[in-house]
């Protein structure tokens, strides 16, 4: 789930602020990494489970059931009165879809963002699904935000600073003629699901925060096949393209660790 940029961010000036920033120990980052695995096994339920017919809902149950199997609770039900378990967001839906009687069809992408808390830690992860066949632009788009996570990734690593991740998640994403979503921004991650730093998916590059070993933070590019303008729905949670385009959007919860990146919500 998204963070709404707040100014601090928009300034995009150097900050050596990290009052805020929390550095977990290892016995917290073993409480993330088991959260991170209870949200891969939800998303592999909700992959196998999705079909044309069913409704957003549908999969709203399924995972909340998993999650609670696991032993979890589902982090954004009642998160600032969130009604559901999932985020379930189609086509031009960016993020924030709230689970409902719509039926999923044949040729929709939509976004599964779920987000688990167990013994105390979170883990968050979205993913952009084909139902059935999908146009060819489509299949282009969650292929080049799939990529583009994975390039904000690589830049996850002690000595670089958020503005990194950010660039190097744009650099991707304009390579391959996408807009990046700017008003919402990845998070930092584990007692509670926004903490910070932001994670902004737009550089510059060397500015924003410093990433240090035991930092647990959330990366989560949105592309749009349009612009990159958003807009939310009249329930005051859905977010949508302005200009009604294609949306696709990617998330890992991610340690910063010595040697590299560490994705704790598994391979989706
Ligand atoms: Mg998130």
């Amino acid at each position: 789930m998204q963070q709404k940029l707040s100014l601090k961010t928009a300034s995009n000036s150097p900050s050596t602020y990290t009052g805020g920033i929390t550095i977990k120990s290892n016995e917290e980052l073993d409480a993330v990494r088991r959260a991170g695995k209870v949200v891969a096994a939800v998303h592999e339920a909700l992959k196998q489970a999705l079909r044309p017919g069913l409704t957003t809902k549908d999969l709203d149950i399924i995972a909340e059931r998993e999650i609670r199997k696991q032993g979890a609770i589902p982090t954004f039900k009642g998160y600032f009165g969130f009604p559901a378990s999932i985020c379930a967001s189609l086509n031009e839906e960016i993020v924030h879809g709230i689970p409902c009687n719509r039926v999923i069809r044949a040729g929709d992408i939509i976004k599964l963002d779920v987000g688990a808390t167990l013994d105390g830690y979170i883990g968050d992860a979205a993913v952009s699904l084909p139902v059935g066949d999908i146009s060819r632009h489509a299949m282009d788009l969650i292929e080049a935000t799939k990529i583009s996570l994975d390039e904000g990734i690589k830049a996850a690593i002690p000595g670089n600073r958020t503005g990194d991740i950010g660039a190097a998640v744009e650099a991707y994403a304009i390579s391959r003629g996408y807009s990046v979503v700017r008003e919402y921004v990845g998070h930092g991650v584990g007692r509670f699901l926004h903490e910070d730093p932001q994670i902004p998916n737009y550089g510059p590059s060397g500015m924003g925060d410093l990433l240090r070993p035991g930092m647990v933070i959330a990366i989560e590019p949105m592309l749009n096949i349009g612009e990159a303008t958003t807009r939310v729905l009249d329930d005051q949670w859905t977010v949508v393209t302005a200009d009604s385009s294609l949306s696709s959007h990617f998330e890992h919860t991610v340690i910063i660790t010595e040697s590299g990146p560490e994705i704790t919500t598994g391979v989706m």
